[in-house]
């Protein structure tokens, strides 16, 4: 559904999105980089948002799938997604839904905090709702909106995001008071973000920065990519920049697949093993995913087990 967007302006005949750093200038009909914020001219030139309230993935998850491992281990999320990001990475593994539109179905707000309750009455461990699948901070509006609303009705509950964390500032404080839990991929060196991702590093660490000073609960992912992000130097940069902000926040390594566009050969356990063993000579929580135990047993050592 459509809905007028937040963060925009007009200056003449053509609108200026500030919800993420792209920063897109849009004429009427067109839409930006993410594809799903569109400027249309009815009376006046307005930028609307397309995904509002538009479902197309809906699942109760482990917390541990967002991946989260130190917050409320064990429970379980209400997880959904839209579609649309402002990422087109070429190893998107949920490119069905980041990079074209889909099937979806309409659930406004009101409507989500019932599905919440539904599951609530049957999942006794369900801590609260998580945002994910696709990129949830140009899902904004309503995000904002379902996150107020849950935590005006359901103080209790707990709200997720899993972002790229390519979001401008002032919409992201806009989202800290109502979100409790961010896991934020840190994918590559700037080099690595804009020719495999369509997107820029520092921003994202900039967002990461902001979210562990608001207090948030932060987790990290990093998929590693067979001879594009495995080297010591992005690798050190990762590690200096975590244990700078606090050694603590936990970081995931998963291990990459080909996948989508990228055709670059899985990546070996012996290149995840060497970034797990110099992240955890400087991190306390490096956790490796998308492997067998076996090999997780390999790559961590006695740690795991
Ligand atoms: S949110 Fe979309 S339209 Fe706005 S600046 Fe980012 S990519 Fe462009």
């Amino acid at each position: 559904m459509n809905k007028e967007a937040l963060f925009y302006e007009v200056n003449g005949d053509k609108i200026h999105c500030h919800l993420c750093p792209h920063s897109c200038v849009l004429k009427a009909d067109q839409r930006g980089i993410c594809k799903v914020r569109i400027a249309l001219q009815e009376d006046e030139l307005k930028l609307y948002t397309e995904n509002y309230a538009e479902i197309t993935s809906l699942a109760v998850d482990p917390i541990e799938k967002k991946p989260l491992y130190e917050f409320h281990s064990g429970s379980m999320v209400l997880s959904i997604g839209s579609f649309g990001c402002n990422f087109t990475c070429s190893f998107c593994q949920n490119h069905a839904i980041s990079q074209v539109r889909p099937q979806s179905t309409t659930v406004t707000p009101d409507h989500l905090l019932q599905i919440l309750d539904e599951v609530d009455e049957e999942v006794s461990n369900n801590i609260g709702v998580a945002f994910t699948y696709n990129e949830p901070s140009i899902w904004f509006e309503y995000v904002l909106d379902c996150a107020k609303l849950i935590k005006t009705q359901r103080p209790q509950k707990k709200i997720v995001m899993v972002t790229n964390g390519f979001i401008n500032e002032e919409p992201l404080n806009a989202l800290l008071p109502y979100v409790d839990a961010f896991n934020i991929d840190l994918k590559g060196n700037d080099d690595y973000y804009r020719t495999l991702c369509t997107g820029r590093l520092h921003p994202v660490m900039d967002s990461i920065t902001r979210c562990v000073h608001a207090g948030k609960h932060v987790e990290v992912t990093t998929l590693l990519v067979q001879d594009e992000n495995t080297d010591i130097q992005t690798i050190t940069q990762f590690g200096d920049f975590l244990a700078n902000l606090n050694p603590n926040i936990p970081i995931h390594l998963s291990r990459y697949f080909p996948n989508y566009k990228l055709e670059n050969e899985a990546t070996s356990l012996a290149q995840m093993k060497q970034v797990y063993d110099y992240l955890s000579g400087i991190l306390t929580h490096v956790y490796v995913g998308n492997v067998s135990q076996e090999e997780k047993e390999h790559i961590m050592g006695n740690q795991w087990c």
